[in-house]
């Protein structure tokens, strides 16, 4: 299904008249005080706005790829404290009528 929108295009979002076709476009992004670039990057771009969209699981595997904690598990549940419950006590049971 992908490789059809790929082939097809996608009707724009902005503009309602362009079609948005599938380009690897260098994708710029601050992170802190770097401008990082990433070529190749995944894009749908109109043919009539030129507004661009980014692919989103590309830009959440790049995310994951820029955050310096992505991956890293996260910190312990906390720990129910389980009340141990006190042993029953075993009542003398009442002397059996023999
Ligand atoms: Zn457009």
């Amino acid at each position: 299904m992908v490789e059809e929108l790929i082939t097809r295009g996608v009707p724009c979002s902005e503009c309602q008249a362009g079609i948005m076709h599938y380009h690897k476009v260098t994708y710029l992004t601050w992170l802190n005080e770097d401008l990082i670039t990433v070529p190749d990057f995944p894009a749908w771009v109109c043919d009539v706005c030129g507004r661009r969209e980014y692919d989103g699981q590309a830009i959440f595997q790049l995310n994951l790829l820029l955050n310096p904690t992505a991956g890293k598990p996260t910190p312990a549940v906390r720990k129910h404290r389980v009340s141990k419950k006190k042993p029953q006590q075993k009542r003398p049971r009442p002397s059996r009528p023999e």
